[in-house]
């Protein structure tokens, strides 16, 4: 334990002897003595002392004036001065050496024990005085230390999100062309081989997008930026379509597909259709995966109901190679599958389930995963709904046929895309819609034909080169021309990062669009704001 200096301050030396000698019997202390109150002063400054033993009556500055000093200098008003007295024990006295900061006395004659165990126990009070300043000091630290911490994961976070927002741009332009480029091709006449060759090409092209969306989707709920859109829908609806997408590809797979909907199902109910579905597709996308022969199931049933409310367990049964039971709590885990054997015979990354977790969380829902090894397995997602009643939902547009969309009528646009590619896909399909189109490769040029000619429309890429889309927004929404000012604009934003979209609405644009874009979305969106424009 560290030693506790202690000064002794009399006038008298025979008094200090006799109180030292007392306080030989304390544990912990270094005695430091003078008989002048001025160099006693000095030493306080100097030293670090700790307690004082202050007599009272001393010629020229006395005990309470001392204790005075020591109180009014920063320096030194941590020192626990005690009053040593031979007056009176009168209230007065005990008030006046309080008063001037002491914080308690002895009398003279001293009493040993009573002096021994003051001290000692002041000895104590310092001791766990500095304990508490250590620890102080350690808390002050760790909370430093965890303010550094959070800067950084805040910081890996930022550059996450940009990296995200990059990649995301880097890898879906080019499928996006290659997107188009398909259903160009699958329009034009094609013997069976090449047929065969579009479709390899396509489901290539899909494959690589589900990955590239996985990765996206996962680290966005783990930056919290997934939003969860609440809707009414139609939830027997939806199963139907669930049905008639699986059914088919099942009968690929010479596998049956099955439905088995609860009738107390209630017709809509308010969640995430797109977030349900994608749970329901990734279980029954697995079960298709890791089933040779046999069935597949999709089982609805209805848990539990009150009048506003719905609980439903969606559970897909499949008669597949089952997960062995060591494997079952990790394939809930991000980049894990059941077996090492798995990516090289089945491939996959082991998102899927991971995403699915997620989103279940996100929709205050639980996942339960069953398997018998060799046998099959069953997953379920159970969560409670509210009921909606007398909701009529609006009929979705066929979305196979976008060459067979009414033609628009004298309509002029300006596309500013730098990915040639994706310009020239994106010129296919406006122009299959009768739409005259002019195609610049970035901002500059943009902001320059719209000053030479009139457009009913502007299709801007949001990142290109000498200058951006949104800066081209901005100047263009600024055009002293107040008829080219309010050309309608859609960005293309190949960032899936609500921020970015965010971004492209505050630059000014009507609309965004991702990539790889649905063509019908497109078609609906330019038909919208063209209608509007005067
Ligand atoms: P991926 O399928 O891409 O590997 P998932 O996260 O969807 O990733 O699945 C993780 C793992 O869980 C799979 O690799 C597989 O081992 C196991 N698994 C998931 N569903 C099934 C199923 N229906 N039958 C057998 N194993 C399954």
């Amino acid at each position: 334990m560290k030693h506790v200096n202690l000064l002794i301050l009399d006038d008298k030396e025979e008094n200090i002897i006799s109180l030292s000698a007392l306080l030989s019997e304390v544990d912990h202390i270094n005695i430091i003595s003078s008989t002048d109150p001025n160099e006693a002063l000095k030493i306080c400054w100097k030293n670090d002392i700790a307690i004082a033993l202050v007599d009272v009556q001393m010629p020229e500055i006395n005990g309470f004036e001392f204790v005075s000093l020591l109180k009014s200098n920063p320096k030194t008003n941590h020192i626990m001065a005690i009053m040593v007295t031979a007056i009176s024990k009168e209230d007065r006295y005990l008030l006046k050496g309080l008063e001037s900061g002491a914080v308690d006395y002895l009398y003279k004659p001293l009493h040993p024990e009573i002096t021994v165990a003051k001290v000692t126990s002041f000895v104590r009070q310092i001791h766990i005085q500095e304990e508490i300043k250590q620890k102080n000091i350690a808390l002050e630290e760790s909370q430093r230390q965890l303010i550094l911490a959070k800067e950084e994961a805040e910081e890996a976070r930022r550059s996450k999100e940009s990296f995200l927002a990059n990649m995301s741009h880097e890898i879906r332009t080019p499928i996006n062309g290659i997107v188009g480029i398909i259903h160009i091709l699958r329009n034009t006449p094609l013997n069976n081989e090449q047929h065969d060759w579009i479709k390899r090409l396509d489901n290539a092209s899909n494959s690589l997008l589900l990955i590239i969306n996985d990765i996206l989707d996962i680290s966005k709920i783990d930056s919290g930026m997934m939003k969860i859109e609440y809707e009414n829908f139609s939830i027997r609806k939806k199963l139907m379509d669930i049905d008639n997408f699986f059914k088919i590809k099942a009968l690929d797979r010479n596998l049956a597909f099955e439905m088995d909907i609860d009738p107390q199902l209630p017709e809509y109910i308010r969640s995430s259709p797109i977030r349900i579905q994608q749970i329901i597709d990734n279980f029954v996308s697995n079960a298709l995966k890791f089933t040779e022969e046999g069935k597949i199931t999709l089982q609805t049933s209805v848990v539990d109901q009150a009048a506003s409310q719905c609980t439903i367990k969606f559970t897909v049964t499949d008669t597949g190679i089952g997960i062995k039971p060591e494997a079952i709590e990790k394939i809930f885990l991000a980049f894990e599958q059941g077996d090492d054997g798995i990516t090289k015979k089945y491939g996959g990354t082991g998102l899927g389930l991971a995403i699915v977790k997620r989103l279940a969380d996100l929709l205050h829902g639980k996942i339960e995963a069953k398997s018998a090894y060799g046998e099959g397995s069953a997953f379920s997602f159970q969560a409670t709904f509210e009921k909606v009643d007398n909701f009529r939902q609006e009929e979705t547009i066929d979305t196979t046929a976008i060459s067979s969309l009414h033609k628009f009528d004298n309509v002029r646009i300006l596309v500013a895309e730098d990915n040639e590619l994706n310009s020239f896909m994106l010129v296919h399909i406006l122009k299959s819609w009768g739409c005259e189109v002019d195609v610049v490769k970035n901002g500059r040029i943009a902001v320059e034909y719209i000053n030479q000619h009139d457009y009913d429309l502007i299709m801007m890429d949001t990142h290109m080169p000498v200058m951006s889309g949104f800066e081209a927004i901005q100047e263009i929404k600024a055009h002293p021309n107040p008829h080219k000012a309010n050309t309608p604009i859609i960005t293309i934003s190949a960032s899936v990062l609500q921020h970015e979209q965010a971004a492209a609405y505050e630059a000014g644009a009507d609309s965004v669009i991702g990539k790889p874009f649905d063509p019908l979305d497109l078609y609906q969106k330019i038909d919208k704001l063209i209608s509007k424009r005067v």
